[in-house]
Protein backbone atom coordinates (compact mmCIF):
# COMPACT_ATOMS: atom_id res chain seq x y z
CA UNK A 1 0.00 0.00 0.00
CA UNK A 2 1.19 3.30 -0.70
CA UNK A 3 1.90 5.51 2.12
CA UNK A 4 1.97 9.48 1.66
CA UNK A 5 5.51 10.89 3.09
CA UNK A 6 4.06 14.17 3.92
CA UNK A 7 0.38 15.47 5.36
CA UNK A 8 -1.68 17.57 2.65
CA UNK A 9 -3.36 20.26 3.57
CA UNK A 10 -6.87 21.22 3.42
CA UNK A 11 -5.84 23.90 1.08
CA UNK A 12 -3.46 21.86 -1.43
CA UNK A 13 -6.30 19.09 -1.27
CA UNK A 14 -9.05 21.88 -2.05
CA UNK A 15 -7.38 22.96 -4.41
CA UNK A 16 -6.66 19.74 -6.21
CA UNK A 17 -10.51 19.52 -6.11
CA UNK A 18 -11.16 23.04 -7.59
CA UNK A 19 -11.25 21.38 -11.24
CA UNK A 20 -13.09 18.40 -10.25
CA UNK A 21 -16.78 19.81 -10.34
CA UNK A 22 -19.13 18.15 -13.23
CA UNK A 23 -20.63 21.09 -15.97
CA UNK A 24 -24.29 20.90 -17.02
CA UNK A 25 -24.47 19.31 -20.22
CA UNK A 26 -24.90 21.19 -23.37
CA UNK A 27 -27.84 19.68 -25.33
CA UNK A 28 -28.39 20.73 -29.26
CA UNK A 29 -31.70 20.69 -30.80
CA UNK A 30 -32.30 17.90 -33.13
CA UNK A 31 -32.78 19.41 -37.41
CA UNK A 32 -35.08 16.90 -37.84
CA UNK A 33 -37.20 16.64 -34.87
CA UNK A 34 -36.62 19.20 -33.01
CA UNK A 35 -35.81 16.85 -29.59
CA UNK A 36 -33.10 18.07 -27.76
CA UNK A 37 -29.93 15.56 -28.33
CA UNK A 38 -26.35 15.72 -27.35
CA UNK A 39 -23.94 18.09 -30.17
CA UNK A 40 -22.16 15.64 -32.16
CA UNK A 41 -24.65 12.87 -31.36
CA UNK A 42 -27.11 10.73 -33.04
CA UNK A 43 -30.52 11.99 -31.95
CA UNK A 44 -31.78 9.33 -29.78
CA UNK A 45 -35.64 10.28 -30.51
CA UNK A 46 -35.08 10.11 -34.49
CA UNK A 47 -31.90 8.52 -35.48
CA UNK A 48 -30.93 10.94 -37.36
CA UNK A 49 -27.60 12.41 -37.73
CA UNK A 50 -26.89 15.46 -40.29
CA UNK A 51 -29.81 15.99 -41.57
CA UNK A 52 -30.26 11.66 -42.82
CA UNK A 53 -31.36 8.92 -40.94
CA UNK A 54 -28.24 6.62 -39.77
CA UNK A 55 -30.42 4.20 -37.36
CA UNK A 56 -33.44 2.86 -38.06
CA UNK A 57 -36.14 3.33 -35.56
CA UNK A 58 -38.10 0.14 -33.97
CA UNK A 59 -41.35 1.25 -35.49
CA UNK A 60 -39.73 1.67 -39.10
CA UNK A 61 -38.54 -2.00 -39.04
CA UNK A 62 -41.12 -4.73 -40.48
CA UNK A 63 -41.42 -7.39 -37.51
CA UNK A 64 -43.72 -9.30 -39.44
CA UNK A 65 -42.86 -12.78 -38.90
CA UNK A 66 -45.53 -13.69 -41.98
CA UNK A 67 -43.94 -11.39 -44.84
CA UNK A 68 -40.38 -13.52 -44.15
ZN1 LIG B 1 -34.21 13.87 -33.87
Amino acid sequence: MAVQQNKVSKSRRNNRRAHDALVAANPNECANCGELKRPHHVCAACGHYDDREVVAQADDIDLDEDAA
